[in-house]
């Protein structure tokens, strides 16, 4: 063949839609225009040679020249069939082909045509593309592509040409009509691989995709089946021993039920549209749905919340007043501040016209345990007659305890808040937060912000909770908190708050409250009450006095819940039971005491002063104790001290070794003892400076021999030149050191104005002395002062005397 022959031929020209014939593949056509029928018959009775053209609109019925694109491929027909006069016929392109001349259009049409030379087929960088190609087609087969396998093996044997190859590639491509035809517009083979590779590149991808969403689907869908039919099995069990009740099987009934729950729950609207959404959702669900239980609960709790229910609102003061007083011994202070509270917050009601804080401030109650802070909260929802909650939040860390895991948490609840408004069922209840000042922080979020929210009169109307996922309204909430120690609560809580103190309580006031109200209860809580029963107030103050050492009453009432069920015991037994409980009779109840006697009892003794401490539970007496032994100077600190004690203690021994002269002692006596200082009870924590005058006085009484008065308790920080200066708690100091039989008292000077917040009951006991100096204190709680005259006889260690 000639060139000439071999680049332009006369063939029948067949236009086609929606396909693109490729160089080197086969095509499956179909043809049913007559025209195209035409075409194809007499191609294949002369040599079954065609030129297949795509028509630029599909829409075109009998498309001309005009309406092809202009690139076709030359074609061999392998095979034909007629079938309902339609032609299927096989197709095998070879070429890329362009029109030179149009010769015929009827009955079809007939060109000259023009084959299109491959450029750039066999240079090096085509047969590395093609070789990427084939690896490309290779993973995407893997992946699932969906090509026939002779097809497959001929593309990646490596056997086919470049040309092949990139063209049978191309014709498998997922891609749209007009790309396939621009890639039949590419006549440089390397042009035509980078375009091919990149859209296959891209099918990978996609490939790669489905297949891991299909394989996770799958086996999602396989778990749950798996689940579904085990449970179902379960089931046919539990139905054959009897055990399943007709409850465990979801219902319509149930759909209804919540239905009307919803319907009665009286929500806002968003929170019933969710609730009704929800329900959608449960109704359609399969029962063995796991998902079905975690609904079941949501709704549970949305239907069960107090969205409407309320107390009726009103507020007496002279009925509250009584109230309080009638479960109340004392507090007089606190039950005032109450009433003057509720005033305020019915003056409001009243008034509601003047929108700012339509709710008072939040009521905080500070004081030792067991003092009451519990049962006045009780005495006010009981005198508001609403409901009342308690909630504690002592080691509280993270934010979700306060507002709620999300649902999608397994095991996912509302927060405290939520769940305490579900316990209270109305919506306006008395509502405690329990320990406040144990709030934390961590990691895990600040539980205090979401508190403060909950708090908040301007935020608290839309409180929003995790779990429940709507908001709900917590303004008409009456909420109180309580505390042992005010420093340690966050200072934007405190900022809300306003702080009632309890103080603790003395003996004659545990003794009234004792006899009034802990023993009345306790008589009637153990079914007492027809055996006539009776405790003498020695009784009680043996209590009070041997047995317990609190601030509170908590211990107290604990104590007479014991001997209330040891004589309830002796009742049903029918044995004999002391009916009028006197002082003898404790001993045999309770047991041997528990504390020793008052200290005011005790003997004087060299080398031991009583202190006096603070802490958050309350105010104690503690002992310092000094001892000395021959050696340098050196000084040993045992009983848990704090820095700021251990401070103290060198300042005194400091002050001490300045004042030689003063004690009587040899000028360099101090570098030869070692000083041992001891303060016991190592569970109470001692810190502060305030131990400073106790620490002095009992270095000295060790030094000098003379004997520190037991029955005087002191306070004070001291400086190294020997002043005494101010210290805190005073208050509860004294009240603790009254209470443990102390009658005389040193303070500092500068704390003479904190005597007016001590009760007078206490004041009338105790005799109080107050310092400037450290001599002012030795003076009255060292025996035989001044040291210098007395020392002789007494000193423990004659070598430290100076001699007269
Ligand atoms: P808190 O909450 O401060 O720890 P509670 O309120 O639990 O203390 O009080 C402990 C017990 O002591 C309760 O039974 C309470 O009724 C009783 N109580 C405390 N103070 C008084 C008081 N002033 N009058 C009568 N009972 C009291």
């Amino acid at each position: 063949m000639s060139f000439e022959e071999k680049t332009l031929r006369t063939v029948p020209v067949v236009a086609v839609r929606g396909s693109v014939v490729f160089p080197h593949t086969d095509s499956l056509l179909s043809f049913g225009r007559n025209k195209s029928i035409s075409a194809v018959n007499t191609a294949f009775q002369e040599d079954r040679v065609i030129a297949v053209f795509s028509q630029k609109n599909p829409e075109s019925e009998d498309p001309e020249f005009s309406d092809l694109y202009k690139v076709g491929t030359i074609a061999t027909i392998t095979q034909m069939m007629t079938v309902d006069g339609e032609i299927h016929a096989m197709i095998k392109g070879q070429a890329r082909v362009r029109i030179v001349e149009e010769l015929a259009k009827e009955p079809h049409m007939v060109a000259k045509i023009e084959e299109i030379a491959e450029e750039e087929a066999d240079t090096d960088e085509s047969q590395a593309l093609a070789r990427q190609l084939t690896e490309l087609f290779r993973r995407a087969v893997n992946l699932g592509k969906n090509v026939e396998i002779p097809v497959v093996m001929r593309i990646i044997s490596g056997q086919a040409e470049t040309v092949e190859l990139v063209d049978s590639v191309a014709a498998l491509l997922d891609i749209r009509i007009k790309e396939k035809l621009g890639l039949l517009n590419v006549f440089s083979v390397k042009d035509r691989l980078q375009k091919v590779i990149d859209l296959l590149a891209r099918e990978v991808n996609i490939l790669d995709l489905e297949r891991t969403i299909t394989m996770k689907t799958q086996k999602k869908f396989e778990d749950q089946m798996k689940k579904a039919m085990l449970r179902e099995k379960k089931k046919t069990i539990q139905r054959e021993l009897g055990e399943l009740g007709e409850e465990d099987e979801t219902s319509e009934d149930e759909v209804k039920e919540y239905e009307a729950k919803i319907k009665k729950a009286g929500m806002p609207k968003v929170a019933e549209e969710k609730a009704k959404k929800e329900l959608k959702r449960f109704g359609q669900m399969n029962p063995n749905n796991p998902e079905n239980a975690y609904i079941r609960n949501y709704l549970d709790w949305l239907t069960d919340m107090p969205w409407s229910k309320a107390s009726p609102n009103n507020i007496s003061i002279t009925k509250a007043g009584k109230i309080l007083d009638g479960d109340h011994f004392g507090l007089e202070k606190v039950k005032q501040r109450i009433l003057e509270y509720l005033a305020v917050m019915k003056l409001k009601k009243d008034n509601k016209k003047s929108k700012e804080a339509s709710q008072p401030t939040i009521l905080c109650f500070m004081g030792p345990p067991g003092v009451g802070k519990t049962s006045i909260g009780k005495s006010i929802a009981k005198s508001l007659g609403r409901e009342f909650v308690r909630v504690s939040l002592g080691g509280l860390r993270d934010e979700a305890e306060i507002r709620g895991h999300r649902r999608t948490y397994v095991g996912a609840l509302p927060g405290r808040i939520i769940q305490g408004m579900k316990t209270a069922g109305t919506k306006n209840p008395v509502f405690m937060l329990d320990e406040i000042d144990k709030l934390g922080v961590d990691f895990r979020g600040d539980p205090s912000s979401a508190l403060l929210e909950a708090l908040d009169p301007e935020q608290n109307k839309e409180f929003s909770d995790h779990y429940l996922e709507v908001p709900f309204d917590l303004s008409e909430v009456m909420f109180i908190a309580t505390g042992n120690v005010l420093d340690t609560i966050p200072a934007p809580l405190k900022d809300r708050m306003e702080i009632i103190a309890f103080a603790g309580y003395i003996d004659s006031e545990k003794l009234n409250i004792a006899k009034k109200y802990l023993w009345p209860k306790q008589v009637k809580l153990h079914g007492l009450e027809g055996s006539k029963l009776e405790m003498k107030d020695d009784a009680l103050k043996e209590i009070i006095a041997s047995y317990t050492r609190e601030a509170g009453v908590r211990d107290l009432e604990r104590n007479m819940a014991g001997i209330c069920r040891k004589i309830a015991r002796l009742v049903a037994e029918k044995k004999k039971y002391p009916a009028k409980i006197g002082k003898e009779d404790i001993r045999k109840l309770m047991g041997p005491k528990r504390f020793t006697s008052l200290i005011a009892e005790k003997a004087d003794e060299v080398g031991m002063a009583t202190g006096m401490y603070v802490t958050s539970v309350g105010g104690g007496i503690l002992f310092v104790e000094v001892a000395i032994m021959p050696g340098r100077g050196k000084l040993i600190l045992t009983g848990q001290l704090g820095d700021v004690m251990k401070e103290s203690a060198m300042a005194a021994f400091t002050w001490t070794k300045a004042h030689w002269a003063t004690l009587g002692l040899k000028r360099d006596f101090g570098s030869k003892v070692d000083i041992h200082i001891h303060v016991p009870e190592g569970a109470v924590p001692k810190d502060g400076p305030s131990a400073g005058v106790a620490i002095t006085t009992s270095l000295v009484s060790a030094l000098t021999g003379l004997p520190v008065r037991r029955d005087v308790s002191m306070t004070g920080e001291v400086t190294l030149r020997g002043r005494v200066l101010e210290i805190g708690g005073v208050k509860e100091k004294v009240t603790a050191a009254h209470r443990a039989g102390i009658r005389t008292i040193i303070l500092p000077k500068d704390n003479k104005k904190d005597l007016e917040d001590v009760p007078g009951y206490v004041k009338k006991d105790i005799k109080f002395i107050f310092a400037a100096g450290v001599e002012d204190v030795l003076k009255v709680a060292v025996k035989n002062w001044p040291a210098k005259r007395n020392i002789k006889e007494n000193a423990p260690h004659r070598s430290l005397i100076a001699q007269a």
